[in-house]
């Protein structure tokens, strides 16, 4: 065994997911010079500095710091519904599958299932979906987007494809929520500015610790008054953190440093997309639009991935026969040359 050998072998290229980043040396900088105090009581300045600053960019009132997406979404429903409503999403959506059912055990909600193009709702979908009013129906009481999809392999929403949306949620007295995981994987790929969000949404959870590149943390923007429920509601969650502004500080210097760079993993990922496109064992792939690509395997893609991992390309497969790539910041353009390289021999 040469040295060539071992020096490829030893190559890892994790394209499971964004949320297997680790904090680079100036974002842990960041960390440890944070001001921090007990967040319960109000006092950590920069987690308090992090909640403006979003709330500023995407043009809402306030924000609220929380330790996972699901916590900031489930929160989000529960502040927008009673008991015995309804709230209606496409099937993909991430409130729905993978956050272990906590619509129903969190707000005693019913979900109503759309069928989206690649997740991607249109106010004409929504629109004969909302009940009537009738003791028979649970009461509509919400409607929940995502941008990007995860499931859809990071499609997105333009505004001017939310706005309708948000105009038929105005009309028939729904609320409307943005599971924002990947908001700016959007931005960066429609060119749409953050600050126009703010007035078609009620809520709009932000995820820090996925391509932004923090190790823990999202954000829930909101009114004023929201968040002031929200609050409780985090509380009684368990997700009252005390000096966490530690964590913020990492998502204060994400958003300074990690957002333009998002379009390099766009970039890798429809380099990707390209190359597989090309290979005589995989039968289709659904163009990237951001940093997410999904492909399909003509074999079963569970022996696909064992191949992959013995060449150090880590992925996961969403279906039989689809594996999912995703992009991020710990992938450099030399794994992306070795990705494409070792997917060339992999017969
Ligand atoms: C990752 C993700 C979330 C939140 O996940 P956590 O792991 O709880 O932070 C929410 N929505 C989407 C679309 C996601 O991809």
């Amino acid at each position: 065994m040469g040295d060539r050998h071992q020096v490829i072998t030893t190559m890892i290229v994790d394209l499971r997911s964004d949320t297997v980043t680790k904090p680079t040396p100036a974002m842990l900088e960041a960390m440890m010079n944070a001001k921090v105090g007990d967040d319960v009581f109000g006092e950590d300045e920069t987690i308090n500095a992090l909640e403006t600053k979003l709330a500023a960019m995407f043009n809402m009132e306030a924000g609220l710091f929380c330790p996972s997406g699901t916590m900031t979404n489930q929160i989000a429903i529960k502040c927008f519904t009673q008991p015995l409503d309804e709230l209606i999403a496409d099937q993909t959506a991430h409130v729905y599958r993978y956050e272990g059912g906590g619509i129903a055990f969190n707000s005693g909600v019913s979900t109503r299932l759309l069928y989206g193009d690649r997740g991607i709702l249109t106010a004409e979908m929504i629109e004969p979906e909302i009940n009537a009013e009738n003791i028979h129906f649970p009461h509509t009481s919400l409607v929940v987007l995502e941008n990007t999809v995860n499931k859809g392999g990071g499609s997105c929403y333009t505004l001017s494809q939310i706005a309708p949306i948000a105009q038929l949620c105005k009309e028939r007295g729904l609320k409307l929520h943005l599971d924002g995981a990947r908001i700016f994987n959007a931005l960066v790929h429609t060119g749409d500015k953050a600050a126009d969000y703010g007035q078609y949404f009620d809520g709009i959870s932000v995820c820090l610790s996925k391509g932004l590149g923090a190790p823990v943390g999202s954000v829930l923007l909101a009114s004023k008054e929201t968040i002031k429920y929200a609050r409780r509601i985090r509380k009684v969650m368990g997700g009252g953190m005390r000096q966490a502004g530690f964590l913020a500080a990492a998502g204060i210097y994400a958003l300074d440093h990690h957002v333009e760079r998002l379009k390099i993993d766009h970039a890798h990922a429809a380099l990707l997309g390209a190359e597989l496109a090309k290979l005589p064992w995989i039968s289709n792939v659904i163009p990237a639009d951001t940093n997410i690509l999904l492909f399909d395997t003509v074999e079963p893609a569970e022996p696909v991935l064992k191949k992959l991992a013995e060449k150090g390309i880590k992925a996961n497969a969403t279906d039989k026969h689809r594996i999912r790539f995703v992009l991020h910041l710990d992938v450099h353009p030399e794994q992306v040359e070795y990705a494409v390289s070792s997917l060339k021999s992999l017969v």
